[in-house]
């Protein structure tokens, strides 16, 4: 059986289209499934449509949470409940096209145990988003090695990576590039980013701003050794100014000008808090999961949903 998981964050418009065509197109190919909602606490009436399908049509199940925790939350909760042999990730409002899965789980079938889908064009998105992305999937590729252009959360994975991610201890996670992390047969499928179904994008500069940092300093430390390289750089430099200053002083040419000391002054200072403030993203991120707070707290299940902690 194949889980199709599905976050969904105020998606009232979208929950019940979304749900027929992904049913018609599996049913069309004869493939076995089960499809959870995963409500991230939305203020609209999805959660009432969910329960609503659910009573409908005994593959559809949900869980809600007791408030919005964030697409990375709600895909893991769905990754829990999920009973199928493998497991398929997709948007609620349709950009992900439904009419892959179906190839999808045939290249499973023949042994994938991961399918990733790559977006061959990004849709239509601002010069900024674009641009921040590239900078941000730059940054990861060469701190970490993991190759993010063009990856997406539309994913299919066999039960054992599903089984492999749900045993993940860590509370800030980065489904994209965990779900490479985890390794296993991965195959790749393109496909074009289609505009929104209905409703509009949950994301703004803030939280995407957030969630690149959180995803950086959870795959790579390279950033905390960038403070390390400005400290030698600078040290050299510190050997260099100081030879030079010794020299003039013993041969009487000592000057009394201030330039170079507050030049040097205002530049050690800048590197020294960029350096603490990186550090601090680290520690912030130590304390955060430290506490071992949970991902989400799940605060109602429909029917027939599977209950696993
Ligand atoms: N989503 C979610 N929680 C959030 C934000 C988004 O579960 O806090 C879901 C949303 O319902 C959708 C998917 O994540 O199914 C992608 O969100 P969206 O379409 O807003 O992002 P975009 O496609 O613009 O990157
Ligand atoms: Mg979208």
């Amino acid at each position: 059986m194949l889980s199709v998981i599905i976050p969904a964050y105020n998606e009232q418009e979208n929950i019940a289209n979304t749900a027929t065509v992904i049913s018609g197109i599996l049913d069309a190919e004869e493939i076995d499934f089960e499809m959870i909602f995963a409500d991230d606490g939305s203020k609209d009436e999805s959660w009432a449509e969910i329960c609503r399908l659910n009573g409908e049509n005994p593959r559809v199940r949900g869980l809600r949470f007791s408030r919005n925790f964030g697409k990375e939350g709600a895909i893991f909760a769905g990754l829990k409940a999920a009973e199928g042999d493998c497991a398929v990730l997709i948007d609620c409002d349709l950009q992900h096209p439904p009419e892959l899965i179906p190839q999808m789980y045939r290249m499973w079938e023949n042994g994938a145990e991961v399918v990733e889908a790559r977006k061959s064009s990004r849709g239509r998105e601002s010069l900024f988003y674009k641009l921040f992305a590239k900078g941000f999937y730059k940054l990861m590729k060469s701190s970490s090695g993991i190759n993010l252009d063009g990856a997406s959360d539309f994913k299919l994975l066999d039960r054992k990576a599903v089984d492999a991610l749900n045993e993940m201890p860590e509370r800030m996670t980065f489904f994209r590039a965990l779900s490479g992390w985890v390794g296993f047969r991965t195959e790749h499928i393109e496909f074009d980013v289609k505009p929104r179904n209905a409703g509009k994008t949950k994301w703004n500069y803030k939280k995407l701003f957030v969630f690149g940092i959180n995803s950086v300093t959870s795959f790579t430390n390279f950033p905390m050794h960038i403070i390390t390289l400005i400290g030698v750089v600078f040290g050299i430099f510190a050997v260099v100014m100081g030879i030079q200053t010794l020299v003039n002083y013993f041969s009487g040419n000592a000057r009394d000008g201030f330039t170079t000391v507050i030049l040097l002054l205002l530049i050690l200072g800048a590197c020294l808090m960029i350096g603490v403030g990186i550090i601090g993203f680290y520690l912030s991120k130590i304390y955060e999961e430290i506490k071992r707070r949970p991902r989400y707290i799940i605060s109602e299940y429909t029917k027939r949903t599977r209950r696993k902690e």
